[in-house]
Formats: C-alpha cells, sequence, structure tokens
C-alpha cells in the first residue's frame, strides 16, 4: 500500500506546490499570438500577466465599430477555410460566418476571378474575357518563373524572373490595355506579400504552405476572436514594455512609465517591426543568430480605407478594380456590401503605395481614393464615414506583416522563433509555415506557450499534469460545422 499511498502523496504535494507558487509568465503583446499563448498557460494553471502597449487588444486583428458594423481595418480572412486551421475549431464554436471570397489555388490569391469588375484608365470596365485571358498568361509566366529558379543558385527578385521570362518568351508580353491588366494581377500580388514585385524573393514567394478550403471573410469581424480568447485573463493595457532584463532563470520587464514586472519566463509576441526599431532593450543583449535573424526578415506594408457611403450605387460584385501601366497606380476596393450587406468599400493599398499613403492627411488620402473610384463610377457620392489605417507608421506595429526578402537564409523563421533561455517568442513572424496570418500567429502562441510551460514545469518539478488543453477542449465542438456563404 505505501508506494501507491506515497505516490498519491507525492502527486498531492505537488499539486499544492503548484497551487501555491505556480509559474508565472509574463506575455509581451496583446494580439492573437499573444492571447492564445496567455490563455494557454492560464489553462494549465500558470501565474500568466499580459502587457500590451495600446489602449486596445488585438493588435493587427482591429474591428472598428464606429460604422455600426463591424470593420476589419487589419486581419479580415480566414486564410484557409478547412477543419486543418488552427482557428477553425474557435470560429465554429463562437459561430461566426464566414464568406468565402474564393476557392483553392486562385491566381488572385484570396479571391477567384468571376465576382470582378476591372475598369481602364478611361473609365470603360474591361471585358471579363480580356481579364481572364491575361490571367492565364500571367500563371503561365509564374510557372516560366520557376523554371529560373532552377536554373540560378543565386536568389533574385520576381519582378528580375518575370523579365527573363518575357525576353524568352516574347508571346507572354502584354501590349496596350492588357499590359495594364497584368500590371493589374502583380497588383494583386503585392497584396498579398505586403510588399512591391522587386523586393519579393522569387526562391520563396510560393513556398508558403496554404491551406485548402479557400479563403473565407470574417462577416462579423475578427474581434469576437480575440474577446472569446481574452476573457479573464490578467491583461495590463496602456503598458509599453521598453527594457527586458533575464537574471537568475528570472524575466524583468520594464515599461515605459518606469513599473517592473518579474517572472519565470517571458513570451515576447511584440511585431517584427518594433523589434527591428530596437525600441525594447534586452539586457543581456540578445544573441548574434537572433538579432540577425530580426533584420534579414522583411516587413512589408498594407493600409486600408473604409468608406461608408449613404446608399450603395456600386456594381454587385466583390472587387473593383483599376487598371494603369504601373502595378503601383493599380488600385481595387472590395465591396463589403457583397459579404456583409454594409454600405461600404474598403481601399486597400500595399508596399511602396502603402507608405507613401501614410504620408498624406486622411482627408487627402480619401481624396486620393475618391479619385480613384470617381474614373470608374463618375457619379459616386462622397462617403458619410471614413477610417484609414496606418500600419507602416504605427509605432506599436511599424509594417503589417513579415515577407521573404531576396538572398536571405532559409532559416530566418526558425531562428526568429527559437527561444533565448527564458524568453520566447511568438506571432505571425515565429510562424514557419504560416506566417503573415492570424491563424500563423495563433499557433505559434500556443508553441511558444507549450515550450515555456515544459521547462517551466521541469524547473518547477511539476508533473505533467496540466498540460496546454485548448485545442483538445475546442475539438469537441467538432461537430458544429464552419458557417460559410457566398451570394
Ligand atoms: C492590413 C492588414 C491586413 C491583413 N489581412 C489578413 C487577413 O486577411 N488574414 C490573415 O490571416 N492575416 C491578415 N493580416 C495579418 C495578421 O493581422 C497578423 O499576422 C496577425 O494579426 C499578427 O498577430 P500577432 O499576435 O503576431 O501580432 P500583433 O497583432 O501585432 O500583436 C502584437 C501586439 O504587441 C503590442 N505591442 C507592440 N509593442 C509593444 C510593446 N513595446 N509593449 C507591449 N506591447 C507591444 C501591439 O500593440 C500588439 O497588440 C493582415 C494584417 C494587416 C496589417
Amino acid at each position: 500500500m505505501e508506494p501507491k499511498g506515497f505516490a498519491i502523496g507525492g502527486l498531492f504535494s505537488q499539486i499544492e506546490r503548484q497551487k501555491l507558487s505556480p509559474p508565472s509568465v509574463i506575455v509581451i503583446g496583446g494580439g492573437i499570438s499573444g492571447i492564445a499563448a496567455a490563455r494557454a498557460l492560464s489553462n494549465a494553471s500558470f501565474r500568466v500577466t499580459l502587457l500590451e502597449s495600446r489602449n486596445r487588444l488585438g493588435g493587427r486583428v482591429h474591428t472598428d465599430y464606429s460604422f455600426g458594423c463591424p470593420i476589419d481595418m487589419g486581419a479580415s480572412w480566414l486564410h484557409g477555410v478547412c477543419n486543418e486551421n488552427s482557428l477553425a475549431p474557435l470560429i465554429r464554436c463562437l459561430g461566426l460566418k464566414l464568406y468565402r471570397t474564393s476557392g483553392d489555388n486562385s491566381v488572385l490569391y484570396d479571391h477567384d476571378l468571376e465576382s470582378y469588375a476591372l475598369f481602364g484608365r478611361d473609365g470603360h470596365q474591361v471585358s471579363q474575357q480580356l481579364v481572364i485571358e491575361v490571367g492565364e498568361t500571367f500563371e503561365r509566366i509564374l510557372k516560366e518563373t520557376v523554371k529560373v529558379r532552377d536554373e540560378h543558385a543565386n536568389d533574385m527578385s520576381l519582378q528580375q524572373a518575370i523579365s527573363i521570362v518575357l525576353e524568352r518568351h516574347p508571346h507572354l508580353r502584354q501590349e496596350g490595355l492588357a499590359y495594364e491588366v497584368l500590371q493589374w494581377y502583380i497588383c494583386r500580388m503585392e497584396a498579398w506579400f505586403a510588399a512591391d514585385v522587386d523586393t519579393i524573393s522569387l526562391k520563396n514567394w510560393d513556398q508558403e504552405h496554404v491551406l485548402t478550403g479557400g479563403h473565407g471573410l470574417m462577416v462579423q469581424g475578427y474581434y469576437p476572436v480575440i474577446k472569446a480568447l481574452a476573457e479573464g485573463l490578467d491583461i495590463r493595457l496602456n503598458h509599453r514594455v521598453a527594457k527586458i532584463i533575464q537574471r537568475y532563470n528570472r524575466v524583468i520587464v520594464t515599461v515605459e512609465n518606469g513599473t517592473t514586472f518579474v517572472a519565470d519566463a517571458a513570451i515576447i509576441t511584440v511585431p517584427l517591426g518594433v523589434l527591428k526599431a530596437n525600441t525594447i532593450k534586452f539586457e543581456p543583449e540578445l544573441p548574434e543568430w537572433k538579432v540577425s535573424a530580426i533584420s534579414d526578415l522583411g516587413v512589408g506594408n498594407e493600409n486600408k480605407i473604409a468608406l461608408r457611403f449613404s446608399t450603395v450605387f456600386w456594381p454587385n460584385v466583390e472587387v473593383l478594380g483599376t487598371v494603369a501601366p504601373t502595378s503601383y497606380a493599380c488600385g481595387y476596393f472590395l465591396n463589403l456590401h457583397k459579404a456583409t450587406g454594409h454600405p461600404v468599400l474598403v481601399y486597400m493599398a500595399a508596399g511602396r503605395f502603402a507608405y507613401d499613403i501614410e504620408k498624406l492627411s486622411d482627408e487627402e488620402a480619401v481624396k486620393l481614393v475618391m479619385a480613384q473610384l470617381r474614373k470608374m463610377l463618375p457619379d459616386a457620392a462622397e462617403p458619410i464615414q471614413y477610417l484609414f489605417s496606418r500600419w507602416g507608421t504605427d509605432p506599436d506595429s511599424l509594417g503589417s506583416y513579415s515577407c521573404d526578402l531576396v538572398g536571405k537564409p532559409a532559416d530566418l523563421y526558425e531562428r526568429f522563433c527559437a527561444p533565448v533561455d527564458n524568453l520566447y517568442f511568438a506571432g505571425e513572424a515565429a510562424s514557419v509555415d504560416h506566417s503573415g496570418s492570424v491563424h500563423g500567429a495563433y499557433s505559434s502562441g500556443i508553441a511558444a506557450a507549450e515550450d515555456c510551460r515544459r521547462r517551466l514545469s521541469l524547473l518547477h518539478g511539476i508533473s505533467d499534469l496540466f498540460q496546454i488543453v485548448l485545442r483538445e477542449e475546442m475539438s469537441t465542438e467538432v461537430m458544429v460545422p464552419l458557417q460559410i456563404s457566398r451570394m
């Protein structure tokens, strides 16, 4: 009997020890990755404090309600509407609706061609046949760039590779309006990477592990996901971290107003752009392999200008686009009316144009995009409300999401997410397979939490009874299907 008694007694004392002094973790950043990490560790009975610099949660998930309806100024799509998507159980559980804008493998990524209206500079709609033909040519050009990649040991930009392909295959070159439509395809591609085609890596542009099921717009916005995960956590808003000290297996975190927090470990989820800017001081300094991963990973930029109108005066398509002689000058508006029923158009700008547009005042930016809209629809009414994101200059993001620059080492994401003793790193840029996405950031937060839990459990002599249970808990809801529509 005694050994069994001992075992149970030992277990109880372990539980008691954990209850008395569970390990403590500071999570820095209240975006989806930070909240997921905090939730997971809190579920595992750890003491968790989350420090967030802004006066709101969500980070690059930012659902604005000032139009009287949810408008996502950051992420708005679930990329990969399938059960393998790590966010699917939660979205199902919350009963959130998705509006599918594309199936798998669309040349336009999150859109299908069937619901597009493209307009030339003369204001005339481009025939759907031309749009489709140029789309097919673009696909052929991209296929040929893979051959260029195979022939060159060194990386180059996708633009360089496209030029080589067009030199070799003159029949793929486009002229006149078709050339401008091709620029528009490039513009859409630049929006996917949030970077210009002359900075996108030929080696890496198609290496992303894209989930199946196409792309679904979050009809009620992304914020309900954040809200559900954050419930009951110890969250300190308006706490901008300025310094992180690692000492004697402890982490001492100081925020801008001088307040200090101490814990056994920290999970850092601030955006890559913020780490690049060195606004957080590390003591001791981060090792060279981590510093070089931070500097070598690229950060792109994407901005949205949301316009609310009193009535709908535009055609019932998902996207309205304007073609131009350069991808920089092309533009497009997402028609939210189609997916949500609200009279809202969202203009999107990516890459250099996204940075340039941030140099304008809100009013100037709205004027610029309204001029684009009036080229397509001369009688377009004035918006009654507008919103303008500035992800590139916002000190709490300094960019929209990570991207692969030309000629950089292949192990950057692995190095970016690797821990430095009791400092763990999570966030979209720490997601090896799904960088730049909400589900990638979410999974990376859970992974960092699990790493951290294992290390601290070992150090504190805690049994593995309290494992991360987030996914398991939610997968009991598997019977509820994802709610997907397309009108
Ligand atoms: C315009 C745009 C469109 C996008 N569209 C999509 C999409 O449709 N689908 C998709 O899957 N993904 C999309 N993304 C990407 C997606 O939003 C991100 O990959 C994801 O939200 C990142 O989450 P995160 O937790 O890594 O970072 P964040 O959400 O940025 O969270 C980091 C947090 O750290 C905080 N912080 C910063 N500095 C400090 C500091 N010093 N101290 C404390 N806290 C700090 C920030 O305020 C922020 O809350 C889009 C992004 C943008 C900008």
